[in-house]
């Protein structure tokens, strides 16, 4: 009895490993093929050093640092054979970036919040204060809603408290005259509001950085700060009143948006083009540091590979885009309508190089919308991040959520790589393409415990881990830009064997009526998108193949 109880756990056990680790599908040949050639060509190292490049800087388009880190990836395109140029776009707002952000005690001059120690406690849009600082009280308005306001004079003030930074300037600064104002706001995946909670010593040092809106009226400033420096302020006043010194010089630009654009041509359709883009502003060294360091990588690969014939050129182009998040990728869009109406894919990278042993989160596909970005699934679960925005009718299915994961799991079969997906979401680039029509998906990590935070920097991010998303995106890109005919035929049985799972799954998980129909209407389009995979004339074996598979899907 107990032997038998032990080996029908056993085989329970192991069938929901096996479930959760599904094995991989073979990859289509012309696949494996470019996987093989691109597999040791992406260079984590060459990838780490753009992310420690960047790290140096607050990147905000139109500013120095954003510029630099413009200039530095062009560099090594350039210097690595791809084509390049930097186009360029009106700027969202005003760049901004600052030298001096301290605030101290006025009496002890002990330092609370210094650039030098925190790098991002200064909130975007902050006014320089006249030169050697400003003193005021400091109030804590606590939670920091309207009524907390009740009672507390904060004229001539700064400002403390745990709502964000925007909402502590509403209240404080513009509706009742404060100087400026110093948040704790943080979103509740970072860390739990009771220290009592908390998991990791650092939680009480982490803040994540914002914004102030930008006021020539009021030319205030406003701070992030961690639990551990509010909970200073907070002892001091305890005791009585406390007054602050502030420092502040920052700086605004009116410069241009500058995107690169390096593209390997296409040799047999040079107008149809895959895109990858990753997004050049923001100060993390994962965000996005990392996607733009893995796209570089990636691109020179692909580069390489090519320039020493161990691949042939892609079939469509490649276009590798960094620019400034999605309002660059819509500016690329809109100034090239006839290239913008032939892009085939879309990969964002953003967030590719977290080491989830510090960040928390795993690596992530997030799908172009699929039923499961409209109908909430058991088996495919949101992130902390949040469901999009989506309605049936503006699904259509694609190959390319099956194809690009059926290559990520190749690469994990090779290196333990943790491979997950989440539905559609939103928030970076692949938004953008979206809205254009284009099928498009995301790369990224999530929950990542210093996401937008101070402590996001090159300590939390992995080489390896951008050396597994780099393959995989430079093998698919490869592949949609180059399959032959057998690789339509492979990608068939691939979609149609994806679509058979999907059923099967939707069947111990009470699917409706509705949704099976969903699954089926987006796996038929997905089905049909292969037709126009092989790049040129479309093939009647693969359009006959199609054909039953669709024939076979509808039956079931
Ligand atoms: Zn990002």
């Amino acid at each position: 009895m107990h032997r038998l109880v032990r080996a029908v756990l056993t085989g329970a056990a192991l069938s929901a490993t096996l479930a959760a680790q599904s094995p991989a599908p073979a990859v289509p040949a012309g696949a494996e093929r470019a996987y093989a050639e691109l597999k040791e060509r992406v260079d984590g190292a060459a990838a780490m050093e753009i992310v420690r490049y960047m790290d140096q800087y607050w990147r905000i388009s139109g500013n120095p640092g954003f510029n630099a880190s413009i200039d530095r990836i062009r560099d090594g395109l350039t210097a690595a054979g791809v084509e390049t140029r930097v186009e360029e776009f009106a700027s969202r707002g005003r760049g901004w970036d600052y030298q001096i952000g301290t605030v101290s005690f006025a009496d002890t001059g002990e330092v609370l919040l210094s650039r030098e120690r925190d790098r991002v406690s200064l909130c975007i849009n902050s006014f320089s204060t006249p030169a050697g600082g400003i003193e005021a009280p400091i109030i804590d308005v606590g939670a920091g809603s309207a009524p907390d306001f009740e009672g507390k004079s904060v004229k001539g003030a700064v400002v403390l408290g745990s709502a964000s930074a925007q909402q502590l300037w509403q209240q404080g600064v513009k509706a009742r005259g404060a100087l400026g104002v110093i948040s704790t706001g943080i979103a509740r995946y970072i860390r739990p509001n009771d220290p009592a909670r908390f998991t990791s010593p650092d939680q009480w040092d982490v803040f994540q950085w914002g914004s102030v809106p930008y006021d020539t009226d009021a030319k205030g400033f406003g701070f992030k700060a961690s639990l551990r420096v509010a909970n200073k302020i907070r002892e001091r006043l305890k005791i009585g009143a406390v007054r602050v010194k502030v420092e502040v010089q920052s700086t605004f630009y009116d410069g241009p948006s500058r995107m690169i654009v390096a593209e390997i041509p296409g040799t047999v359709a040079p107008d149809e083009r895959i895109v990858m883009v990753a997004h050049v502003q923001e100060p993390g060294a994962n965000d996005d540091g990392s996607g733009c360091g893995t796209l570089l990588a990636l691109a020179v690969a692909l580069q390489k590979a090519i320039a020493e014939k161990r691949l042939p050129p892609p079939g469509r182009t490649l276009t590798f885009l960094w620019g400034d998040e999605n309002r660059g990728s819509r500016a690329w869009l809109t100034a090239h309508p006839e290239q913008a109406k032939r892009v085939q894919y879309m990969f964002s990278l953003d967030m590719t190089g977290e080491d989830t042993a510090k960040t928390g989160g795993t690596f992530l596909v997030e799908k172009q919308a699929d039923p499961s970005a409209v109908w909430a699934r058991p088996s495919d679960p949101h992130t902390a991040w949040g469901a999009g925005e989506v309605k049936a009718a503006e699904l259509e299915g694609s190959l390319l959520n099956d194809v690009h994961l059926a290559i990520c799991r190749r690469r994990a079969q090779d290196t333990g790589w943790v491979v997950k997906t989440n539905p559609y979401e939103g928030g970076s680039d692949h938004t953008e393409f979206k809205n254009a029509g284009v099928p498009a998906l995301l790369d990224w990590h999530f929950t990542d415990r210093y996401y937008h935070t101070n402590l996001d920097r090159p300590d939390k991010t992995s080489p390896a881990e951008m050396v597994n998303v780099g393959v995989a995106v430079a093998t698919s890109a490869w592949f949609l830009a180059s399959a032959t005919e057998q690789d339509a035929l492979a990608t068939v049985r691939l979609i149609a064997n994806a679509a058979s799972a999907r059923l099967a799954l939707e069947a111990t998980q009470a699917a409706t009526h509705e949704i099976l129909t969903a699954w089926r209407k987006w796996y038929s389009e997905a089905l049909d998108s292969v037709g126009r995979l092989k790049p040129g004339p479309r093939s009647a074996a693969v359009d006959a193949a199609i054909a039953r598979a669709q024939r076979d899907l509808l039956a079931r």
